[in-house]
């Protein structure tokens, strides 16, 4: 017990064979410890998910992007970033009204965990934007996965509540590569210029950097 309390490794259990009120209190212990583990799977949870869309907030993706890109740097693997923003959802919610937009939020969420690999994490950047990293994805891999995704949201027809139907459209900037002092940000800040000139270029677009 005074272990567990120093190196807080609450994944232990307490081994009891006692039958007599130290055996009842290692089976306290280690209920105890059981409640300790589901709350910090929950609060764990709760710090790296954003509650809209269930995928992994900006604060988790920045620090799994930090992780990839050390490693690729390390190990000299390939890496790809895509940043998606939805087109003209201000538009979308202006027309259909909050709620709509929310369900298209979560609707390309759906989109996005359909079309990643178990390695790869999508995540909500902010408002309606989204990040997708892709590990040991090359260019050509993340633009073919880019151009999916972008082609699935295209392709999805919404029906709303009072018989309306309503389309959308993503724009979505690469970047693929893990230059050897690149910063998780420089990368980001690359996949965005992208992204700006994917609308430029008139949107429902992937254009890498
Ligand atoms: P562009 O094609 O240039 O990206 O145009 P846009 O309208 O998508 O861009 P803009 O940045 O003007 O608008 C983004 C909108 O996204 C405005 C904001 O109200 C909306 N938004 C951000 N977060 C949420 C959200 O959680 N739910 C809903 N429904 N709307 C959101
Ligand atoms: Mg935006
Ligand atoms: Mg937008």
């Amino acid at each position: 017990m005074r272990r567990i309390g120093l190196s807080k490794d609450y994944t232990t259990v307490l081994a009891t064979h006692h039958q007599d009120e130290f055996g009842e209190l290692y089976r306290g212990f280690n209920a105890m410890l059981q409640e300790i583990r589901v709350r910090d799977e929950k609060l764990s949870q709760l710090a790296t998910t954003d509650t809209l869309t269930g995928l992994a907030n900006r604060g988790h993706a920045l620090e799994s992007l930090q992780t990839m890109l050390t490693r690729a740097q390390r190990l000299g693997g390939a890496m790809g970033v895509m940043l998606l923003d939805v087109d003209h959802f201000k538009q979308v919610n202006d027309t259909y009204g909050h709620p709509a937009g929310d369900q298209v939020l979560r609707d390309i969420a759906h989109i996005l965990q359909a079309n990643v690999r178990a390695y790869d994490l999508a995540a909500r950047f902010g408002g309606e934007e989204f990040l997708v990293l892709c590990e040991g994805a090359d260019l050509s891999a993340t633009v073919d996965m880019a151009e999916r995704i972008r082609a699935a949201v295209a392709s999805r027809v919404y029906r709303l509540a009072g018989g309306q139907t309503l389309r959308t459209t993503v724009s979505v900037g690469v970047y693929a590569g893990a230059g050897s002092h690149a910063t998780a940000m420089q990368l980001i800040e690359l996949a965005d210029q992208a992204l700006y000139r994917a609308k430029q270029a008139g949107r429902n677009r992937v254009v890498h950097a």
